[in-house]
């Protein structure tokens, strides 16, 4: 069986940071100068810039735009490495991580970046018939998809059905759900309603486009509840400004092929929904028995280490901070991750050069931004 050192040649202490998102490449790049061996493992060959996924998803920017080789990002690292491998396992009494291609790797070190999934929260349906946003290949998928229902609806109107059947299929093939008023919510709602507007209105010009819709679905009474109030109702005026039809006090009952059922009752007819309602911890972390809390996030202390196993660091959106790291729990964003992981490298750095590392993990708040759709946005500053 091939070991890390096949993979990342032989160093003193090994560092093995699980995955190449924002938190793992902080921690990489910032174990430059660090006498260490660093590799870095990703089930993807790339970095994922999520922040711009709705562009790639809503047909405004391509895969390339938004992916970034991971072995090139290093080629100028001489101490780190990427590899593409998909951990399926950790074997922290041994120290190794495991990996579905076969490859074992050992650390001195181990920082766990693996992010967080797409929560259904049980909700009847989601799994089966909604789309995540997660990855640049779902948001393909969902843009895929929406072209190809638009088409499907272009030969339904061009077939004359117009009987109850046939109108509810057209309704379903141009009405796409979002579900979730959060940032990513938001900011597809008003991709997709300006991809409508744009360039299908163009390529479908016999399709009567003013009946598609976008419909924004939240279970709370504001959308960007995150943000202050007054952000969340300015996003929600430039949405419906924009044909949006914004749902708020609307929680989701179930999703069906061809139909979303929402708590009160009302069935929105649509073959496109997307799940943009939460997150949660990534699975593997409960599964190798590591203490996660709130939100399936894994707890740890003021140095983003294990309690019981302080060689083990866990951040970016998989860790659970305590309550004093910030007024509030730390955000599941890019810029608590990105500090994170250089927090942790602070800390291996010092302690591997003997000298005192830096003071408790705090997150530092720059503020947040979501847009809803070309010149406009919210923000939201410190
Ligand atoms: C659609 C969307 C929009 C967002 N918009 C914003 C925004 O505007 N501003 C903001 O600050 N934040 C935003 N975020 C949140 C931000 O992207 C995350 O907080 C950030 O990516 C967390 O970084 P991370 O390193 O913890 O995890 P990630 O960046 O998610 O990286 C986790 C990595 O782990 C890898 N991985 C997962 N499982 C395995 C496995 N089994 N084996 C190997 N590798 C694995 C993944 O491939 C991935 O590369 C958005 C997120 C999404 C999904």
């Amino acid at each position: 069986m091939a070991t890390a050192s096949d993979l990342a040649g032989p160093r003193s202490t090994s560092v093995v940071v699980v995955g190449a998102g924002f938190g793992g490449l902080a921690a990489a790049r910032a174990l430059s100068d660090a006498p260490v061996e660093v590799t870095v493992v990703d089930q993807r060959n790339h970095h994922t810039f999520q922040p711009l996924l709705y562009q790639v998803a809503t047909a405004g920017l391509g895969v390339d735009d938004i992916c970034y080789a991971s072995r090139g990002i290093f080629q100028r690292q001489s101490n780190a490495r990427a590899v593409q491998a998909r951990v399926t396992g950790i074997d922290l009494d041994d120290r190794r991580v495991l990996t579905a291609e076969g490859v074992d790797l050992p650390y001195d070190r181990l920082v766990l970046a693996l992010g967080a999934v797409t929560a259904d929260f049980g909700v009847p349906g989601v799994a089966e018939h909604t789309f995540g946003l997660k990855s640049a290949a779902e948001a393909i998928e969902i843009r895929t998809h929406v072209l190809r229902r638009f088409e499907a609806a272009d030969r339904l109107a061009r077939s004359g059905q117009d009987d109850a059947t046939g109108e509810r299929a057209l309704a379903a093939a141009t009405t796409i759900v979002l579900v979730g008023g959060g940032p990513t919510g938001v900011e597809m709602a008003g991709g997709f309603a300006e991809l409508i507007g744009g360039p299908l209105r163009k390529d479908f010009p016999e399709l009567d486009l003013a009946r598609a819709r976008v419909v924004l679905v939240e279970a709370a009474d504001r959308l960007l509840s995150t943000f202050a109030p007054r952000l969340g109702d300015h996003a929600r005026q430039r949405l419906e400004a924009r044909g949006v039809e914004v749902r708020l006090d609307a929680a989701v009952a179930e999703v069906e092929p061809g139909t979303v059922r929402l708590a009160d009752g009302t069935e929105i007819p649509s073959d496109t929904v997307v799940w943009a309602a939460g997150v949660a911890g990534h699975p593997l972390a409960a599964a190798v028995g590591l203490p996660t809390g709130r939100g399936g996030r894994v707890e740890v202390d003021h140095h983003l280490r294990l309690a019981d196993r302080p060689e083990v660091h866990v951040i970016g959106d998989l860790a659970l901070p305590p309550a004093d790291a910030f007024d509030g729990p730390v955000p599941q964003v890019a810029a608590a991750a990105i500090q994170g992981g250089r927090h942790v490298a602070a800390v291996i750095g010092a302690e591997l050069a003997g000298q005192a590392g830096p003071g408790p993990f705090r997150y530092r708040d720059q503020g947040s931004m979501a847009t809803s759709g070309r010149n406009a946005a919210v923000v939201e500053l410190p």
